[in-house]
């Protein structure tokens, strides 16, 4: 097929089928776009990179380029997912057979909410200490696993009818390899959720409480104690997305004009002549002018099966992004920003803003840990010390 009659294909399509849908800002839980979102991946459009008899369309990247642009061009989303769903792109690279064709079709039309079971109290940037742990329910009496163990800051958990679970299921060998990875069903007696309050007075993560919870054999992703491999896929589209977009202030606008840019507010302030204003926002939009060029080259990678360390760039640089627009926002504003309240919506944006700026540089690893992986994995520099790289994990010391 050529470029003019795929671009004419995808173009009809949406003509045919697109009418629009209410502005959907909630990133967690069953997406209720899924009706539309069960229509672009029914036509192939979701997932074009990927081969005809895995939902897509065997597209090469600059083929499914047309795609997305043509879903850009009227503001129609679920195109191009092979870049950007984390929990489908790892569900396909890792789910066994039968699951796999259970779970990626739904998790591409945002049937299922989802979440990620990562982080506990004791295991944050040093992840591979994770001490919850799966251990197996024999064939004869019923074989699956049994779940036992605390997570915390689960976003989205509360709503979620699967988490991406890490669990400890060899204890005697060292820490990295005896993981495996899951899909845990959230939805069980086993369970427990308890919301936590965050700095921008939102519940949006959680503690996870497990305790003998559930999981079939088949839930297993990749092989048993092989969970870090699977873990690194998950974390690479993770990375990306954090790298690529971040949300937007919370009213969904900014200020009496609608417009939440850095340019637009200048303006709005009347400060758009001072030359020390322009420099710090030409600084900011060059900033993400370039760290899109770099986004995009990392998805191309991506896209060709690398779990690559190019992802931690995007996401420092989108975390250091984040927190220069809400200083030279909160510039913009001088005393206004002090404000809080419906009837001061740009100052409500401002600290919204900058409070939130600390998801892009925590959540998904650190932004120091994320200079680790640059400083190792890009630039070839020493590991840093571990000294308990080598142990059986029985014997590492917990604090
Ligand atoms: C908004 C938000 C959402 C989140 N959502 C999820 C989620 O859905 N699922 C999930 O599993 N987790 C989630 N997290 C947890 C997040 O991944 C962890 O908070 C993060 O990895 C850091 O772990 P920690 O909090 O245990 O901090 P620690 O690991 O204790 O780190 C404390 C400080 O020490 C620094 N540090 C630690 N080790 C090193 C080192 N080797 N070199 C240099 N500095 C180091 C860190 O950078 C940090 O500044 C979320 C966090 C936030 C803030």
């Amino acid at each position: 097929m050529t470029d003019d009659e795929l671009r004419a294909e995808v173009e009809g399509w949406l003509a045919e089928h697109w009418r629009g849908l209410p502005a959907h800002h909630e990133s967690f839980g069953r997406d209720p776009r899924s009706e539309w979102l069960g229509k672009v991946r029914d036509a192939g459009w979701a997932v074009p990179r990927w081969p005809v008899d895995r939902w897509g369309r065997g597209l090469s990247n600059e083929q499914a380029r047309i795609v997305e642009r043509a879903f850009a061009a009227v503001g129609a989303p679920g195109a191009g997912q092979d870049r950007s769903n984390l929990w489908a792109n790892t569900a396909l690279a890792h789910a066994a057979d039968g699951f796999r064709e259970e779970i990626v079709p739904r998790l591409l039309a945002g049937e299922v909410g989802m979440c990620l079971l990562y982080s506990e109290p004791g295991a944050g940037s040093d992840l591979a200490a994770i001490r919850t742990r799966a251990d197996k329910v024999p064939d004869e009496e019923g074989g699956g696993w049994r779940v036992t163990g605390q997570k915390v800051w689960t976003s989205g958990a509360a709503v979620a009818d699967y988490g991406m679970l890490i669990a400890r299921t060899d204890w005697d060998v060292p820490k990295h390899r005896g993981i495996s990875f899951f899909f845990l069903p959230m939805k069980q007696p086993g369970v427990e959720v308890r919301p936590l309050r965050q700095i921008t007075d939102e519940a949006h993560f959680n503690e996870v409480f497990i305790t003998d919870a559930f999981v079939p054999d088949d839930h297993l992703l990749g092989p048993l104690n092989g969970g870090w491999g699977v873990l690194q896929t998950a974390l690479a589209y993770e990375r990306s997305v954090m790298g690529d977009a971040a949300r937007g202030p919370r009213s969904g606008a900014g200020g009496p004009k609608g417009d939440h840019s850095l340019l637009g507010l200048a303006r709005e302030a009347g400060r758009i002549d001072d030359p020390v204003v322009r420099q710090q926002v030409a600084q900011a939009i060059a900033w993400r002018t370039l760290n899109r060029l770099n986004t995009a080259r990392a998805k191309a990678e991506l896209a060709q099966g690398t779990s690559s360390p190019i992802m931690s760039l995007g996401k420092l640089a989108m975390s250091r992004i984040l927190h220069e627009e809400a200083r030279v926002r909160t510039l913009l504003l001088g005393a206004e920003s002090l404000l809080q309240g419906p009837d001061h919506p740009r100052a409500e944006d401002a600290n919204f803003l900058a409070l939130n700026a600390y998801f892009t540089s925590i959540g998904g690893g650190t932004d120091q840990i994320q200079r680790n992986i640059i400083g190792e994995r890009v630039l070839g520099l020493p590991r840093e010390p571990e000294v308990d790289r080598a142990l059986p994990f029985r014997e590492v010391r917990a604090g």
